[in-house]
């Protein structure tokens, strides 16, 4: 047996419909932005990995920080102790995140980073006795698979089966173009009511729907309104954030400030799972009293664990380099380059570039559906020219680490060229 068929004995994978499903490609090797599988195929990986991996994949910096870090402390319970890791993680990060955020919260993947926020965003309004239960959503949002981050996006048929065990969540428009009075009226009519304790929302760029974008001065001015009624802001930075924006966090466009941000995925560079929810002195002190029922009684075991500390202060020193400012530069120039050469073929509806996120619509008949055929057969086609892309219904997007070079970027997009003349 190869090691895709021993895989497929035991293993259950995600987003998965096993019994129509192809085999999975086993991987065996990773360097840079190239992927090798078991009989030695090569993949670019223009989707990072799921949007992880900024600084290609086996990176020696972050690995050796990781081994140095292994041999010296690998992990300490964080109730009641801590360590260096934790708090330079959390220095580090006060210097470059928006200047209100105050106090973070680690935990271990995006799914728990919204998870934490919500619950934040819950409980401050309990502590205080007003009841403020809802929370607000944008339409077609993704905030990750656990309950409450569940509740919160807005993609069906991830959700379906467990309508009425969730959280109460009211949706409103995304202010893209031509939906930017929908979506301000809708949530004029929604913060009047008092009900709501938080806004939840991707900023600039709504990754699972298909890299969906909207302009920063609609998002402040959601923000402003939500501020103006107390309802708290909650920035899902887990896609956006370090970088893949053009700048370190989506939030870094914005002239108004979120109450609270979740950071995962590239915070350690695509190697070790963890994620941090930042806030404001206001949320803190929400919770600091005398009275230890008010304290926010949230934790996971591996919470702060110093090796994934020491990945994400390797991250964030390559992030600040000079070298990957400028590879993030040359992607998105590269991107918009591209974009005018393909926008006026016949089967492209949009195509739309911030940072080094690239996304083009195909022109089809009819709805794709999320998962659907065109998409599958899309998926296939760029797996058998040797490039990794996941088109969600008619759109393909790139979001490839930082350190892609200019040919493999070349070759990634001669392959949707390609598409667009064969696959249909
Ligand atoms: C991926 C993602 C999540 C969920 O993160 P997981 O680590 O998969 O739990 C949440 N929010 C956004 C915007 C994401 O892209």
């Amino acid at each position: 047996m190869n090691l895709s068929e021993r895989d497929s004995q035991y293993n259950w994978h995600p987003y998965t419909q096993h019994k129509t499903a192809q085999s999975h490609i086993a991987i065996t090797k990773g360097e840079g932005a190239l992927l090798w599988d078991e009989n030695n195929n090569q993949y670019i990986d223009a989707i990072a990995s799921w949007w992880v991996n900024p600084f290609g994949h086996s990176n020696r910096f972050i690995a050796d920080a990781i081994y140095k870090q292994l041999t010296t402390l690998e992990h300490v319970l964080f109730g009641g102790f801590t360590h260096e890791p934790a708090v330079q993680v959390a220095e580090k990060l006060m210097e470059i995140l928006p200047n209100n955020q105050k106090k973070l919260f680690f935990s271990d993947n995006g799914s728990t980073a919204v998870e934490i926020a919500i619950k934040v965003a819950l409980q401050y309004f309990y502590n205080k006795g007003q009841k403020r239960t809802k929370i607000i959503a944008f339409e077609n949002a993704f905030h990750g698979d656990t309950f409450a981050a569940m509740a919160t996006s807005g993609i069906s048929f991830f959700t379906e089966a467990f309508q009425g065990s969730m959280i109460d969540v009211v949706r409103i428009p995304v202010p893209t173009k031509g939906n930017e009075k929908t979506s301000l009226e809708a949530l004029e009519k929604l913060v009047a009511t008092n009900d709501f304790a938080g806004f939840i929302f991707e900023p600039l760029v709504q990754g699972a729907a298909g890299m969906v974008m909207y302009e920063a001065s609609e998002l402040d001015k959601l923000i402003s309104l939500c501020q103006k009624h107390g309802v708290f802001t909650i920035a899902d930075e887990v896609m956006t954030g370090f970088g893949k924006t053009g700048k370190n966090f989506a939030c870094d466009y914005l002239k108004s400030q979120p109450d609270m941000m979740c950071l995962s995925k590239a915070l350690t560079g695509g190697t070790i799972p963890m994620a941090i929810t930042t806030f404001t002195q206001q949320i803190f002190e929400g919770f600091y009293d005398d009275d230890v029922n008010k304290a926010l009684f949230h934790g996971h075991t591996f919470t702060a664990n110093p090796t994934g500390c020491a990945a994400a202060l390797a991250s964030m020193q390559l992030l600040e380099s000079e070298a990957m400012h400028q590879n993030i530069q040359r992607v998105n120039k590269r991107h918009l380059a591209f974009q005018q050469k393909i926008e006026q073929h016949p089967r492209v509806k949009t195509t739309r570039v911030l940072g080094v996120i690239f996304a083009m619509e195909f022109k089809t008949d009819s709805a794709e559906s999320y998962y659907g055929n065109f998409r599958n057969k899309l998926y296939t086609f760029f797996i058998a020219n040797g490039i990794i892309l996941r088109p969600v219904g008619n759109i393909v997007y790139i979001l490839p680490p930082y350190i892609i070079s200019d040919d493999q970027l070349e070759k990634v997009y001669q392959a949707i060229e390609k598409a667009l003349e064969e696959v249909y």
